[in-house]
């Protein structure tokens, strides 16, 4: 089965200590601890609380559907791709997909082409709330390689939610393939610091037109793919692959 790696590295430190939101974040973490400490939970609370749902604007979901499939055409080999889901309070509500190196195996992202997404996450005024990929035409799923980047992101944003009168944090990650096949996970850390990273179902939301895209927004999410993905035809000390 086609694996990938994706390196992110501490480039979602640095492009989240830049963004306005976090800094509010930031700013409210410095003055008490990042988690709510009054409201101890038990375990078997935390594995009940811990969330099961992702929440999509069907317009963001079918932007993930349509970069699943135009990487592949316009390239004519079965790239995957990778996105940051960003959103407002919990729901995704666009992908941002940053310039990134692809191989059959691989995709590799560097903190500065992260940061390059800065001016349209300040623009849009949203926050990272996980991340998408797709599996070209394979089937939708979480490969270790997947599992490890969902704690990466979790680890490197800071999105909260409060639970039961306890402040958790959050992140998602969904993968999706040509078919139009999701598999979502999000991951929830407790004030405990243990995390649950449950299969989700997807809560869409609704979206103008159904969220399907117009002609214009599918043209312009394919120049965007045109520019930001660089096919690395061999192997590269670059890349690191890892199959399963
Ligand atoms: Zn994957």
């Amino acid at each position: 089965m086609k694996n990938k790696e994706v390196a992110v590295g501490d480039s979602l430190e640095s492009l989240f200590s830049l963004t306005p939101s976090n800094c509010k974040e930031i700013d409210a973490m410095n003055k008490k601890p990042p988690f709510d400490q009054i409201i101890a939970l038990t375990e078997e609370q935390e594995e009940r609380l811990a969330l099961r749902q992702i929440h999509i604007s069907s317009r963001a979901l079918h932007k993930m559907f349509f970069m699943a499939k135009e990487v592949i055409r316009l390239f004519n080999e079965p790239l995957e791709v990778y996105a940051l889901a960003v959103g407002n309070s919990e729901v995704i509500e666009d992908i941002l997909i940053p310039r990134q190196m692809c191989s059959h195996t691989s995709i590799h992202i560097n903190a500065k082409d992260l940061l390059s997404l800065m001016p349209e996450i300040q623009k849009q005024d949203v926050n990272v709330l996980g991340w998408t990929h797709s599996h070209a035409n394979f089937s939708v799923f979480f490969s270790g390689t997947d599992t490890q980047n969902q704690k990466t992101i979790l680890a490197e944003t800071s999105n909260f939610r409060t639970l039961n009168g306890s402040r958790v944090k959050f992140c998602y990650g969904l993968t999706v393939n040509i078919h139009q096949d999701v598999f979502g996970m999000v991951s929830t850390q407790f004030s405990s610091g243990k995390i649950y990273s449950n299969q989700a179902t997807l809560e869409i939301h609704s979206s103008p037109n159904d969220g399907v895209l117009s002609d214009f927004e599918e043209a312009a999410l394919s120049q965007i793919l045109r520019d930001h993905i660089h096919i690395l035809k061999s192997s590269s000390q670059d890349f690191k692959s890892e199959h399963c």
